[in-house]
């Protein structure tokens, strides 16, 4: 394999069965990263080892469900014995739940979208934030939607997941500010996935941009020379936005 950016790196992505995550985990992977790929869909798995292996780098596959807690707690404990350290970390995994009126939603549904988007995050970074601090050059990077700074109707489920991931994030990036661990948030912009594809069924997917092509735009962040920390990096706009401040 030729020289990469991130040679020797260790990245774990979730939600690297399809989408975003699939192609992220590629790229990370063709930088040279050692791959940890997160999700349920052994299938998708599988097919993203074999692209990896193809273009010469490596993974190790974690067939879970981030609804499984202890597991994810496991996977830290995992990566720590076989590693002692985690370089990259891609919180990308996350469900749309349901588009409906908020009074409309089943209470089962919500619990689970507020476990794959919110509480599994929190577990995850909980389970490698020590891991990130052992490397030297500790990123992470956490996927949110713009849908986390709108309020639009019926997209409330959904909104308050993300708004909430992103709260976590920033919080996380202002506790770490002084160590070498940078944390930012992106938004991806619509992305020709499944997920947009169920939001949006009347939608031409070729209007949108592909997942390889808005995975290129977040693979910067896994780099060494990121300097930001805390920030909000917009996909379409390929840059950082502000967050306004508090008043
Ligand atoms: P996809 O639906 O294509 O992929 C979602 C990924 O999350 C899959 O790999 C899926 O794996 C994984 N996942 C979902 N639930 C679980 C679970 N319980 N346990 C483990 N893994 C799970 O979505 P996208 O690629 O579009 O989305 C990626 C991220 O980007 C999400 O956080 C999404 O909210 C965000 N986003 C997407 C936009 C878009 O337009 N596509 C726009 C804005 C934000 P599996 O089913 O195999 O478990």
């Amino acid at each position: 394999m030729t020289a990469g950016r991130l040679n020797g790196k260790i990245a774990l992505v979730t939600g690297a069965s399809r989408g975003i995550g699939f192609q992220l985990a590629r790229q990370l992977a063709a930088e040279g990263a050692h791959v940890v790929a997160v999700a349920r869909t052994v299938g998708g798995l599988e097919e993203l080892d074999d692209l990896i292996r193809k273009a010469g780098g490596t993974s190790t596959l974690v067939p879970l469900d981030l609804t499984d807690m202890g597991g994810i707690d496991r996977l830290g404990a995992a990566i720590h014995q076989r590693w002692g350290r985690l370089d990259v970390l891609v919180a990308n995994a996350g469900m749309l739940g349901v588009l409906s009126p908020i009074g409309h939603i089943e209470a089962k549904l919500f619990e689970k979208t507020l476990a794959v988007n919110v509480t599994s995050t929190w577990r995850l970074i909980r389970s490698v934030d020590p891991l990130l601090r052992a490397s030297d050059a500790g990123r992470a990077i956490v996927v949110s939607s713009g849908a986390a700074h709108s309020a639009r109707a019926f997209w409330g489920l959904y909104s308050a997941t993300k708004a909430a991931t992103e709260a976590i994030a920033r919080s996380w990036a202002s506790e770490t500010e002084n160590t070498a661990l940078r944390i930012n948030v992106v938004n991806p912009g619509a992305t020709r996935t499944a997920m947009r594809a169920l939001a949006m069924p009347g939608e031409n997917p070729d209007s949108l941009p592909k997942p390889a092509e808005v995975a290129a735009r977040i693979l910067p962040l896994a780099l060494a020379d990121v300097t930001e920390t805390g920030r909000l990096f917009d996909v379409r706009e390929n840059r950082f936005l502000s967050y306004r401040a508090p008043e």
